[in-house]
Parts: structure tokens; sequence; C-alpha cells
């Protein structure tokens, strides 16, 4: 099928997919089961360049599109997700926040972290801010010429292997007065003041930390706090946009699974016999397999549209288009994976077969990064050409949209 790749873009699908199988498959079972950060395949993806792609080439990168950038990560994801999830927050997430808004300092300073192979953390989520992200308390407070940091994030990835941090915070001047929500890059190696309270004892993508981390007293110096140009007291909003990116990359991870879940099922059903014929034969299965992979080619369309999107009268890949991607390909992997499972029978639930392992890690992606009902939220709100408020005193300070929305 022409998805519209040109020549070097499939010459780079073909070069991350032997790659895929060639390093990253035969290590998935045991990142899984170890539940370790797989350093030797960080290495070894720093060495052939899929991190750090899509940063400019002025700052040492390969200036490649997101679409690159999603032809790669859906070759990954097939073989092993937490492999996928480095190449997104590697050339996604954080790092493009600090491409889009960072200082000259910030951008070479993030840029060579990661062109080393660190994975950067974004910590935005709290215990009691979640889904309402405005909610957060932790604080940045001016001291002169830095920042003092003190709060609480939890489920951040990469927590306690990541070197770079963007940390989101209130913003307070020296005079105590909130000037709105900001990012931070922090390093814990290099200040004193950041810890990683625990580890989160995850379902799934067991090879990558999830933690809680307390900041008490992080120093940041002023200059390494990223502003975007709309200022402090609308710059969340910029700031959030840029994680954008971070969602057509997941839920290409999610469409990646699925894949490789679908990949296995057709093998199986050519190969496994009962009533002395293979089950490929059956059409109970065969509808199956159909609405497995147009559910699949639907969610590779979107994502590919939503990462072309990028461009477009804005570096990030559209909102809308972003958020649908996400909603439709992480919910459509979810239903493909469960169905490849349950063609194996038995067999699939067993822990021999890669199958429970892609069940429990393809279920993150309708949580993560904005679940899929906020995202539905995002969708209609756009749709609607409204402000759709989530507080209830939200509607009760306008009465037109609360009727509206009764
Ligand atoms: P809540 O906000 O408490 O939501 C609970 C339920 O209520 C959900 O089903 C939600 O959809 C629903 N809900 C909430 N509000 C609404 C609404 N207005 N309308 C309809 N339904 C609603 N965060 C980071 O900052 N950095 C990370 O690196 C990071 N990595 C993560 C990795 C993993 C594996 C996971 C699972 C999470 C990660 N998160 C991270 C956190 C993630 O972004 C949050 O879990 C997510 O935003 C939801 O917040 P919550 O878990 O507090 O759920």
């Amino acid at each position: 099928m022409d998805l519209g790749l040109s020549a070097d873009q499939l010459a780079l699908q073909e070069r991350a997919q032997a790659f895929a199988r060639k390093v990253v498959r035969p290590r998935a079972a045991d990142i899984d089961a170890s539940e370790r950060y797989p350093w030797d395949i960080v290495k070894a993806l720093t060495q052939e360049r899929f991190v750090g792609m899509t940063i400019p080439t002025t700052y040492g990168g390969q200036g490649l599109s997101f679409l690159d950038a999603v032809l790669v990560i859906e070759e990954m994801a097939k073989c092993c997700t937490v492999t996928a999830r480095i190449v997104v927050e590697t050339n996604m997430g954080a790092i493009s926040t600090v491409m889009a808004y960072g200082t000259d300092e910030q951008k070479h300073l993030a840029a060579s972290l990661v062109l080393a192979g660190d994975k950067p953390a974004i910590c935005i989520t709290e215990p009691d801010a979640g889904s309402d992200t405005t909610a957060m308390t932790t604080r940045a407070e001016r001291r002169g010429d830095r920042y003092l940091i003190n709060g609480r994030k939890h489920w951040i990835t990469g927590a306690g292997v990541s070197r770079l941090h963007l940390i989101f915070a209130r913003v307070f001047d020296e005079k105590g007065i909130e000037l709105g929500i900001g990012g931070f890059l922090a390093m814990p190696d290099e200040a004193k003041g950041l810890r990683v309270a625990r580890r989160e004892t995850t379902m799934g993508l067991r090879g990558m930390p999830e933690g809680e981390l307390v900041f008490e007293n992080l120093e940041v110096p002023a200059a390494m706090a990223v502003l975007p140009p709309s200022g402090l007291r609308h710059g969340f909003a910029d700031l959030m946009n840029a994680y954008n990116s971070q969602r057509v990359g997941a839920g290409t991870v999610a469409m990646g699974i699925a894949a490789g879940a679908l990949d296995l099922a057709v093998d199986w059903v050519k190969e496994r016999e009962q009533f002395g014929r293979p089950i490929g034969e059956f059409q109970g299965l065969q509808w199956m397999l159909a609405d497995m992979q147009t559910q699949l080619t639907a969610s590779r369309l979107v994502l590919y549209q939503a990462a072309r999107s990028r461009g477009e009268g804005s570096e990030f890949p559209d909102p809308m288009l972003a958020a649908q991607a996400k909603i439709f390909a992480s919910e459509a992997a979810i239903r493909i994976v469960n169905d490849s499972l349950q063609m194996f029978g038995a067999r699939g639930y067993s822990r021999d077969l890669p199958l429970e392992r892609m069940a429990r890690d393809v279920r993150m992606f309708t949580i993560g990064g904005g679940t899929a009902q906020v995202l539905r939220t995002l969708v209609a709100s756009r749709l609607l050409g409204w402000k759709l408020p989530q507080t209830r005193d939200g509607y009760m300070a306008d009465d037109a949209r609360r009727h509206a929305a009764e």
C-alpha cells in the first residue's frame, strides 16, 4: 500500500525493522522479566542514531520529521514496547518542548544529553493533580538568580534513570506573587534536592521505571526556566501543546504493539490445526482478523496524518489530530492485542509467548499522556468551538455554556 512515504523513509523503516528484529526482539522478554532499564539497548539505539533524530542539525541532530520518528517507533514497538518508548522520548515529548521554547543554551544542553542516549523525564502529574494538571501544587520560588523548587510528582517515566528533567511548577516571584505555571530543566546529578521516593509497581512496561519524585529546595538557575514567548500566564498551554508530539509517539507505540500481535496471530492461525483443519479456515476467526487489520490500517493512517500535520502553521502536530490519533490507535490496539491473544487459546495466556506481555503493555496507552476521556474533551471542545471547563464553577460562570452542556 502506498502511504506516500519517500525512498528515504522506506529505507529508514527497513533499517529500523532489521535492527528491531536482530537486536531488540531477543531482549524483550528479559527486559520485562528483569524489570531493568535496558542500557545495552540504549547504547545500540544511540550508535544507530535512532535517538535525537528530530533534533535540528544545528544542535547535532538529523533534523528528521515526526513521521520519520513514527516509522522507527512502530518497528521497535512490534518487538519491544520499552525500546519503542525510549525512541519516543528521545525524539518527542520533553525534547520537542525544549527545542521549541528553550534558549540556545537549553537546546544545546538537552540535545547533547539526548544524543548521548539520555531519555528526558517530563514531570507534570502529582498525586492530587492528574487529568486536572492545573491543580498542581509544586512551587518554584524566585530567589535572586535561581528558583527553589518544592513539591512531589508521581508516575514519572524514567525516574532514577533520566538525567534531564523538565519539571512543571507554579511560579512565584521574589514577593511571593504567583505568575503562572512554567517548566524548569534540572539534572539530579548536578543539583541537590531531587530524589526518587519510590518506584511504582506497574502492570506492564516493566523495564521502564515509573517513579515518585520529591523536590526539596531543588535549586535551578533562572536560566534553566523554559518560557514560551506567550509568557507565564498563557505559557502552560503552549508547553502542553508541545506535548502533542509525545501523544503521536505514544499512539504509535500502541499501534506497533498491535501490528506485532497481529503478525503473530496470522502466522499462528495458518499453523494451528483443530477439527482437522488450520484454525484460520474458520470464518469466525477470519472476520476477527479482518476487523483487526481494518482497525490497524485506520490507526496507521490517523497517526501518519497527525505526524505530518507538523509544519502546517505550527512546529507541533495539530492538537485535534494528535488527540484523535491517540484515542483511536490506543483503543484499537487494546482490542487487537486482546483478539490476537484469544487466537492462541491457552498458549496466549502463557508467559512463554509474548502475547500476555503485549496485553499488559498496551493497556497503558489510553491512560498516560492524557486519558482517552480527557482527550475526547479536547476534541469536543475544538469541534464545538467552546471552552469546556471541567470544574463545577467553570460552568456556573457562564449560563449559556452551562445550559448548552446539559
Ligand atoms: P485521574 O485524573 O484521577 O482520572 C481518573 C479517571 O477519571 C480516568 O479514567 C480519567 O479519564 C477520568 N477523568 C478525569 N477527569 C475527567 C473529565 N474531566 N472527564 C471525563 N473523565 C475524566 N505523568 C507525567 O507527568 N510524566 C510522565 O512521565 C508520566 N508517565 C506515565 C507513565 C505511565 C505508565 C502512566 C500510567 C502514567 C504516566 N503519567 C505521567 C501520568 C499520566 O499522565 C496520568 O496518569 C494521567 O494524566 C491521568 O491522571 P490520573 O492517573 O491522576 O487519573
